[in-house]
């Protein structure tokens, strides 16, 4: 029997995103209320300057490019301001986003452009030469990449959003409901395997999401007395429910960093008196032994949220016992738009080590390997479902059904299980993917890239654990071309390590080094000769990497 949640379910409201954010009739703040404040500079928006800014965007995307109903607009930027009012405007205008991680490499971007089949990308001055690089591979015109930001192009090639909002004052629009089961926003996530795919996510996926977190931990902060940091990335599912709609949703002001920085983040935190911050694992490892932490005030903090990747229980007690502040910890996936679990603040200290209780409207079970379904205290497979759960993955029927069951379970591919108490504990992941500092890397990526270095024969890459981060990082296990031993092996090594730092994001370089092996094992029954990852985990504890 699959276990619920031990909250009571909340009604999720049958409207649209739009709908729940600005339509709503139990708003308890002002029109007048900022709620994002940019941290670096004086600008900033109230509710009213969001919804306003917003229409005049989804009105000037109609005019100007005609943009039709479930038109895909791509975000590639850092944390920025004008992101909730170009996200809502695209819904305005019955568009569907897809964020995208300003890291990535011009073949990063272009394969996102690509396979979600944007028709306009929207960047920063920064990261405008990648973007229009990327564009141009895919075939996306000059006038279709726009900025955003403090910052125009002063060599007039690309426009700025702000007068796509003035074209505006050409024609009135009327706003696009969108159905509930219209797409809001393609989230790119690898899944349990295989390259980076498109995560529908429906109107009602975020809004089940949204009212689903205030069921579950609503009540611990307030519109009137609490201030959040933005410091996780907009561009990620996790900030951009949390930070971009959360806030919207709760009337509470975010001032938002464009990355993270830890002087930044302090001062920040003592500066604005904020409340509030969710953030990666890194950063509870930085609060846990920076010396730079003494100098700040952070008293102000009621609670610090981690997610994305596992947290030890360890760290979460260092950094109560060094600074007094609480952490807990949430869970969830792209797949799960994304929170499904979060320790309740006044219990976060009697769970500690647990990603806490299921959110209200879900229910969970545990299989065996074997596909048996297991009691809710033996560890196994989480699956999970409810109203948070994804539409399936774009255009990849095949994945869409091997990730959800006929009666709407997704295979979560994280291992784990339940205690009396309904705590979930985490402890190990099925999936192939590697998380490194709560950033995906998809091995099948890394490995199609590695094989198109010439001294590559084969390849597999796995995640290994680096102890003193606190953090997975991939490592290569290569059949080389033209094997060399001693220090010709090294140099081989290095070579391939660097080769693939130009060609990935920083976060998927391969910090766990290259192993040189003779074959890469593989499943001899499956088809495609599907690679045992397990052995290799095995290995990986004894073997000593190069590069
Ligand atoms: P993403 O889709 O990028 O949000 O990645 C989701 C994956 O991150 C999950 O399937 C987990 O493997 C991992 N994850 C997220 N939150 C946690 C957590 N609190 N503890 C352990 N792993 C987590």
């Amino acid at each position: 029997m699959p276990t619920k949640s031990p909250f009571p379910d909340v009604e999720i409201p049958d409207i649209d995103l739009w709908g729940l954010i600005f339509d709503r009739k139990d708003r308890d703040f002002p029109d007048d209320k900022v709620i994002y404040r940019a941290i670096d500079s004086d600008r900033k928006y109230t509710f009213a300057d969001v919804k306003s800014c917003a229409t005049q965007f989804g009105e000037g995307l109609r005019n100007l490019w005609d943009w039709q109903k479930d038109e895909v607009l791509a975000l590639y930027a850092p944390n920025d301001i004008d992101i909730p009012p170009i996200v809502y405007g695209t819904l305005f205008a019955g568009g569907i986003v897809t964020p995208a991680n300003p890291a990535y490499s011009v073949e990063e971007l272009a394969y996102q452009l690509e396979n979600s089949g944007a028709k306009a990308l929207v960047t920063t001055k920064k990261f405008l030469d990648t973007a229009l690089k990327a564009a141009k591979k895919v075939g996306l015109a000059n006038d279709r990449v726009i900025l955003l930001g403090a910052e125009k192009d002063e060599t007039h090639r690309v426009k700025h959003w702000s007068s796509i909002r003035k074209t505006s004052g050409a024609l009135r629009y009327r706003r696009r409901r969108a159905k509930s089961e219209d797409l809001a926003f393609l989230a790119y996530s690898s899944g349990t395997t295989g390259l980076p795919k498109g995560v529908m996510l429906t109107h009602r996926n975020i809004v089940a999401d949204l009212v689903q977190i205030q069921g579950a931990v609503g009540g611990w902060y307030s519109s009137s007395e609490d201030k959040f940091l933005g410091v996780l990335p907009f561009f990620h599912i996790y900030g951009l429910t949390g930070l971009v709609h959360q806030v919207l949703h709760r009337g509470i002001e975010i001032v938002v960093m464009p990355a993270f920085e830890m002087e930044m983040f302090l001062r920040g935190i003592q500066d604005h008196k904020i409340t509030f911050v969710y953030v990666a694992p890194p950063i509870i490892v930085r609060l846990s032994r920076d010396k730079m932490v003494d100098k700040y005030n952070l008293s102000s903090i009621k609670m610090i949220t981690s997610g994305a990747a596992p947290l030890t229980k360890e760290l979460v007690e260092t950094v109560h016992k060094r600074l007094n502040i609480k952490v807990n910890q949430a869970y969830g996936l792209s797949e799960t738009s994304p929170m499904t679990h979060t320790q309740p603040w006044n219990e976060w200290y009697a769970s500690v080590g647990s990603v806490g209780k299921m959110f209200p409207n879900m229910s969970a079970k545990y299989m065996s390997a074997e596909g048996k379904e297991l009691g809710p205290g033996e560890a196994g497979e989480l699956w999970l479902s409810g109203p948070n759960i994804f539409k399936g993955y774009w255009k990849n029927e095949d994945a869409t059904k091997e990730s959800i069951t006929d009666d709407g379970f997704f295979k979560t591919g994280d291992i784990g299980y339940q205690d009396e108490q309904n705590n979930f504990f985490i402890t190990d992941r099925v999936k192939e993917l590697i998380k490194y500092k709560g950033f995906q890397v998809p091995p099948a990526e890394l490995e199609g890239k590695l094989m198109e270095n010439e001294l590559v024969d084969d390849v597999a890459v796995i995640g290994v654990n680096d102890e003193q981060q606190h953090t997975e990082v991939p490592r290569a296990y290569i059949v080389a071309s033209q094997p060399k031993n001693g220090d010709a092996g090294k140099t081989e090594a290095s070579a391939i390590v660097d080769w693939m730092g130009q060609k990935v994001a920083n976060h998927k370089r391969l910090r766990g080094g290259i192993v040189f092996v003779d074959e890469i094992p593989r499943c001899e029954k499956s088809a495609s000769g599907k690679i045992l990852r397990r052995m290799l985990k095995e290995r990986s504890k004894e073997d000593i990497p190069l590069g």
